[in-house]
């Protein structure tokens, strides 16, 4: 059976007339899904752009959280933003690696 197509694979039609192909886009070290129109050379980016915004937007100043107390542990809440934009699911593994006493950086295992 043939793989189902994709709505990446389908041309598109340019404003300015011309087809628009599916082409992979490097932005930045991620892959992103997208357009380019043979004709006026015009990018238009998948959704897949949205998960760059999204970690450009907290590389550089994080996100504030808030710290909850379950028994004896404090369990961290992510954002859903970060947490769709990184494919966080629960029960998903990650490793917590102190590095001061003023710093964590969190891994994601899967
Ligand atoms: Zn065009």
């Amino acid at each position: 059976m043939a793989k189902a197509k994709t709505i990446y694979e389908d041309e598109l039609e340019c404003e300015c007339g011309g087809a628009m192909k599916p082409k992979l886009f490097n932005v930045e070290g991620f892959d992103v899904r997208g357009w380019q129109c043979l004709k006026c050379h015009r990018i238009d980016y998948s959704d897949d752009m949205n998960v760059v915004l999204t970690i450009k937007k907290f590389k550089k100043k994080g996100a504030l959280l808030k710290l909850r107390k379950v028994g004896e542990t404090v369990v961290i809440t992510i954002p859903k933003e970060i947490r769709e934009a990184l494919e966080l699911k629960e029960g998903g593994d990650v490793t917590l690696y102190p590095v001061s006493k003023k710093k964590v950086v969190i891994e994601i295992e899967s």
